[in-house]
């Protein structure tokens, strides 16, 4: 299909999700209208926001950033992933990588809601056909050999926004100048074609027109890395924070002009 027909494609699915799947946790309530998901769909790709906009002014609303803690609650993984169910990712120091993924997403949150952005900390399992403006999973690398060091940032192989590639660059730079870690500068086949982003192969994924990149923020099995990521993990929130917002610009898009 030619891109314009694709869009509209998957604004219509969008729009016919209604984003009832989209769980915050418990946190706060979710708006499942259909006007809510047309707005989303508005920010999440500013190509199609002529073609809906003009029936009602867009309300501001903050951007929205999603954190994924890798391996967090792997065992609530649905059937299409239950590979994931066994894999908790990598340990040591006395500490699993979904803990370490997690303390790093919650301070990541915690700077993102006090600029002013929306953010929402996601488990091992992404809701289906997940929508937001930015998508980022955390996760800790390992390795038997504890000299291995370093952190890497990756982009989709397959990326309908077009503009993954563009923010794992700026995320890349900003985690090592917050970190001092040392940047590996080539992402892995499995962080490119990481199951959160193969929305053409599994329901809970994210949505074609969500930017979405994987860090692994440093090994976990490196004395080196694990005085970051694990001692002092406030850098790596930091350079994570730093990489959004540089990448998202101000937390509160602009309204609509169109009508
Ligand atoms: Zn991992």
């Amino acid at each position: 299909m030619k891109p314009m027909a694709y869009l509209s494609v998957g604004l219509v699915m969008l729009a016919l999700a209604g984003f009832n799947s989209q769980g915050r946790n418990g946190k706060e309530p979710v708006p499942s209208s259909g006007q809510m998901a047309v707005e989303s769909g508005m920010r999440a790709n500013d190509a199609i926001a002529p073609l809906v906009a003009s029936s009602e002014p867009a309300l501001p609303l903050p951007l929205r950033v999603a954190l994924q803690a890798g391996h967090w609650k792997a065992a609530e993984a649905p059937d299409e992933l239950s590979g994931l169910r066994y894999n908790g990712g990598t340990s040591a120091g006395g500490k699993q990588e979904w803990e370490v993924n997690l303390k790093i997403s919650e301070l990541t949150a915690s700077l993102l809601e006090k600029a002013g952005y929306e953010v929402e900390i996601l488990p091992a399992t992404v809701p289906q056909r997940y929508e937001a403006d930015v998508f980022v999973a955390i996760h800790a690398d390992g390795n038997n050999d504890s000299s291995i060091s370093g952190y890497r940032v990756g982009a989709p192989r397959r990326d309908a926004t077009g503009r993954a590639g563009e923010f794992a660059e700026m995320l890349a730079q900003t985690y090592g100048e917050a970190t001092g870690i040392r940047r590996l500068p080539v992402a892995t086949r499995r962080m490119r074609g990481y199951y959160a982003f193969r929305y053409n192969r599994y329901r809970h994924a994210i949505h074609p027109m969500t930017v979405g990149v994987i860090i692994e923020t440093g090994f976990l099995t490196s004395d080196v890395d694990r005085k970051v990521i694990v001692g002092d993990p406030a850098r790596s929130a930091q350079g994570i924070f730093e990489g959004i917002t540089r990448f998202l610009g101000p937390p509160i898009m602009e309204a609509s002009e169109s009508d």
